[in-house]
Parts: C-alpha cells; sequence; structure tokens
C-alpha cells in the first residue's frame, strides 16, 4: 500500500483566537502564520474574514506573506461572509474558503429555524458562489458530532456536486467517544470515497479531542483540524503537537500515514504562541508541557542514565527542545553571535527588526549576567509582534511607601512630544496604570494581570501580560512587557495594549454581533 498524508489544517488563529482573551494584534497574528509555515502545516485558517475589519485586514496581510501553505478563511453560508472571505485571501498563493452550516436537528430547529431541504439549498449555494473565488472549497457540518448520518450523507452530495472538494465533520460540542467518531467517519469516507477528503473538527470538552482525531484517522480522515498547545473555545480544540507525535511515535501503527509536519518546530510553535497569548500549557500538558520531558523520579533518572529508552517514547530534540543551560549570550557578545544564536532558535530577522532587537539584548546583558534561550525568544517575539509605537515609555519613577500612598511619575514619548506626569493608586502597578491613562486620555479597566519569570534566577527577566478592556463593545485587549524590572515590564505591557488598540481602532466587531 502507498503511503498517505494525513493533512494539518491549524486553526490557531481562527478557533484558538476564541480562547477567552486571546484577541491578537495584527503583527502578532502574521508571525504565528510564518511559524506554521514553518512547521509545515497543510493548511492556515487565518480567521473569520467577515466578523470585522480587524480579521479582514489580518487575513490579506498574512494571504500575501505565506509562499506554501493554503491560507483559509471561514465564512457563514452566507454570500456577504464568503464575498469577504473570498477577498481576503484573494493575493494567496494558494487559497481555500471554509464555509459551514448546522446540520444536527437541534441546531436546525433552534438556531437556524430552517427546513433540512432549506439547509440543503443554503450550503448548495454557498459553495457554488465560493467557487467563483477559489477552487479549493471546504463543507463543515456544524455539530456533525449529533446530526443523523442520512442527512449528512444527503447534503455532502448535494455540496460535492457544487464543487466542495473537502467534507469536514465537527463533533462541535465536544460530545462524542473515539468509537462513535470512528463509526461516523468510516460510513462518511466509504461514502463520499473519491470525491471528497473527509476532515474531523474534535472539541476538546471530555477531554477527547486528540484521542476522537486519532480514531477518526483510524477510519479513512485524511485532513485533521487542531490547534497549538490545543487552544480554542471552551476546553479547546484537539491538539496538533499531540496528533502529529502519535501518529510519529506509533508508525508501527500508522504505518502507511505521513504528515507534512517538520516536528522539529514544534516546540519554537508553543513558545511563541503562549508568549503571545499569555496563555501557558499546564505543566504535565503532552509534548509541550513544561515537564513532559523531565523525569524526577530516581528509579527513572538511573534507568534513563543507562539507557534513554527504558523511559522516553521520544526525545526532547524530536520536537526542537534543546535543553540548554549553559549561558548562550553575554554583554560582548556581537551583532553576528546574536543573529547566529537567533537562527539557531529558529528567527531570521530583518535588518531592521534585528537592530532593535540587538539593542534590546545589550540593554539587557547589561544587567542580566546570564542570558537563556528563553530570554531571548521572550525578547525577540516581543520586538516583532509590537503594533505600532503610538505611545512609548521613557521613564519611570516610583514612590512605594508600606504606609502612604503609592505614586508614580511617568514620561511618555507621543509624536515626538514628551509627555510627563503623575499620579496614584492603591497600588503601585495601580498609581502606573492611572498616570498612564491620565496622559493617554483613554479610559480602561484591566481584567487582568499575570507576571511569570521567563527563566531562572534572581536576575530573571519579567514577563507581564495584561488584558485590558478600553470599550466594554469590543473584545479586550492583550499586552505585554518583557524587563528585569517586573514594574517596568507593566508599564511596557500596558502601553504594548494601548497601542495595539489604537493600532487596530475602528476595526473591531462589536461584542453584541
Ligand atoms: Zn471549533
Amino acid at each position: 500500500m502507498s503511503t498517505e498524508t494525513i493533512k494539518i489544517f491549524d486553526t490557531t488563529l481562527r478557533d484558538g483566537e476564541q480562547s477567552p482573551g486571546a484577541s491578537m494584534n495584527t503583527e502578532e497574528k502574521i508571525q504565528i502564520a510564518i511559524q506554521l509555515e514553518k512547521l509545515g502545516v497543510d493548511i492556515i485558517e487565518a480567521g473569520f474574514a467577515a466578523a470585522s475589519p480587524g480579521d479582514f485586514d489580518a487575513i490579506s496581510k498574512i494571504a500575501q506573506r505565506i509562499e506554501n501553505s493554503t491560507v483559509c478563511s471561514l465564512a457563514r453560508a452566507i454570500d456577504s461572509d464568503i464575498k469577504s472571505a473570498g477577498e481576503s485571501i484573494a493575493k494567496a498563493k494558494n487559497r481555500r474558503i471554509h464555509t459551514f452550516i448546522a446540520t444536527s436537528s437541534i441546531h436546525m430547529e433552534h438556531k437556524l429555524k430552517m427546513t433540512p431541504d432549506e439547509v440543503i439549498k443554503r450550503a448548495v449555494r454557498a459553495v457554488t458562489y465560493a467557487r467563483e473565488f477559489v477552487d479549493d472549497v471546504e463543507f463543515s457540518c456544524e455539530d456533525a458530532g449529533r446530526s443523523d448520518i442520512g442527512f449528512m450523507k444527503d447534503i455532502s452530495d448535494a455540496v460535492i456536486e457544487a464543487g466542495a472538494t473537502t467534507i469536514n465533520l465537527p463533533d462541535t460540542v465536544g460530545f462524542r467517544l473515539p468509537y462513535e467518531i470512528g463509526e461516523m467517519v468510516r460510513i462518511m469516507s466509504e461514502y463520499t470515497k473519491d470525491r471528497a477528503i473527509i476532515s474531523v473538527h474534535n472539541h476538546n470538552d471530555l477531554g477527547l479531542g486528540v484521542a476522537n482525531s486519532l480514531e477518526a484517522v483510524v477510519n479513512g480522515a485524511r485532513q485533521v483540524e487542531c490547534t497549538i498547545n490545543g487552544l480554542g473555545e471552551r476546553a479547546g480544540n484537539a491538539s496538533l503537537e499531540e496528533i502529529v507525535m502519535a501518529l510519529k511515535v506509533r508508525g508501527d501503527i500508522f504505518k502507511d500515514l505521513r504528515t507534512n509536519i517538520n516536528t522539529k518546530e514544534i516546540y519554537p510553535s508553543s513558545r511563541l504562541i503562549s508568549n503571545i497569548t499569555g496563555i501557558e500549557p499546564q505543566p504535565n500538558k503532552a509534548i509541550v508541557g513544561k515537564n513532559a520531558f523531565a523525569h524526577e523520579s530516581g528509579i527513572h533518572q538511573d534507568g534513563m542514565l543507562k539507557n534513554r529508552e527504558t523511559y522516553e517514547i521520544m526525545t526532547p530534540e524530536t520536537i526542537g527542545l534543546v535543553k540548554d543551560d549553559t549561558l548562550v549570550l553575554g554583554k560582548h557578545s556581537g551583532r553576528a553571535a546574536f543573529r547566529d544564536k537567533l537562527a539557531k532558535l529558529g528567527f531570521t530577522l530583518e535588518d531592521n527588526a534585528l537592530n532593535k532587537s540587538f539593542e534590546r539584548f545589550k540593554i539587557m546583558a547589561d544587567k542580566k549576567k546570564e542570558i537563556f534561550d528563553d530570554d531571548l525568544r521572550a525578547l525577540v517575539t516581543n520586538e516583532m509582534t509590537k503594533a505600532e509605537q503610538i505611545y512609548e515609555l521613557i521613564s519611570l519613577q516610583l514612590m512605594d511607601f508600606s504606609e502612604g500612598t503609592p505614586s508614580s511619575v511617568v514620561k511618555i514619548r507621543k509624536d515626538n512630544q514628551e509627555i510627563i506626569d503623575a499620579g496614584v493608586g492603591e497600588g503601585t502597578i495601580d498609581a502606573i496604570f492611572k498616570t498612564i491613562e491620565r496622559i493617554s486620555g483613554i479610559e480602561s479597566h484591566l481584567m487582568d494581570y499575570k507576571v511569570k519569570s521567563v527563566s531562572k534566577g534572581k536576575d530573571a527577566l519579567a514577563s507581564v501580560t495584561v488584558k485590558v478592556s478600553f470599550n466594554e463593545k469590543e473584545p479586550v485587549i492583550i499586552g505585554h512587557g518583557l524587563h528585569i524590572d517586573t514594574m517596568l515590564a507593566s508599564a511596557r505591557a500596558y502601553i504594548g495594549a494601548l497601542n495595539s488598540y489604537l493600532s487596530m481602532e475602528g476595526k473591531f466587531k462589536t461584542k453584541s454581533d
């Protein structure tokens, strides 16, 4: 039997972005797309073009940057959605429209208020219209996990006839068990045979997203939709890294199947996404969790020293995790060494970005003795994903007495002008944020504040992630700040969120949509 390829359809930028609080700026989305292409995903679902002008903008920028992967936009089965999707990806080398409508009776009756016949007509219209923009159309039976198989056969016949080439069967609510998904996929793939590729999209509400996806592959699915770190609505989606590594490590079972993923890019992809979203995978998360390759028990350590295979089913190197506890760079390292090290970590920077990152590296190296790989990763990601610097922090002065009123003096640059102001707050961070709010004149609410250390040691870099609401009708904005000093990192994070907000202002969808 010849080898078949399982297509990896990544939806981190679409379904993953629906993780609570994970709204990203355009630069961040572009950097993620570039990394996904390096990882080797076949299809990048870059967003939902009709959702807002900001989404449209990000998708069309991604479409222009990506060379090898197919760029896909989601669209409801509505003409205006399909038009936006088609236009957003018009410049992509390889492009796909993914349209969907619910096929379960509970959704058709209560949500759509349409009869099954009307649903088929709408689906056919959507696919026919999508084919005016692209040759590659995917159709999803939303809530397939709870849909009647006979009806899914009927609607598949109709949309394939209209030009759909992939039929996706999402377990939208994460309800099904592996054998049930296997049965559904087996029936549908035998039915559609060579007419269309069967795809699955499994949510993780019962923790079965990956198991369901693998069972689907065994039963004939040839595309799997998934996300990095398993991000996604509610409990998230099936995790890309777990599916890919299961297929690889258990090559004895999945003999004739392969993916186009370069597994060495898994760890860099996971780091990038968690640095950007501020959502860290749980420490015991399979493949990419902090402890996934840590052996604590003495018996295990002893076995590992004698032969790694005693307790290791895969090596950390396979996923691109190179344990680097040695000092990597110091303050005397030159630009060439810096560029070299970044290349080893998988970053290729244009001159301007390289210069800016190098400047920041020098400042950091002055204050911090040892600089580790994770420090560099965080620094470069932070530099590359910044929104336009409308406001820029120049200096911060604090007075924080254990008894008394915390106050701050902030100096900021805007349009080549320096603005200085002072403010007080209930705590030091409150004082900083209130002062910046006074300077910008833009009112805000802090929804979440998180600080973590990037690497180890007392002089570790502080990485601060804030979630700020500038307008209650619009999505919450994420901001990142990185500095050895936690207060400076906090100020930068807040200003980062403010800049992201201003760079996307007027391009958001409102929450009532
Ligand atoms: Zn989903």
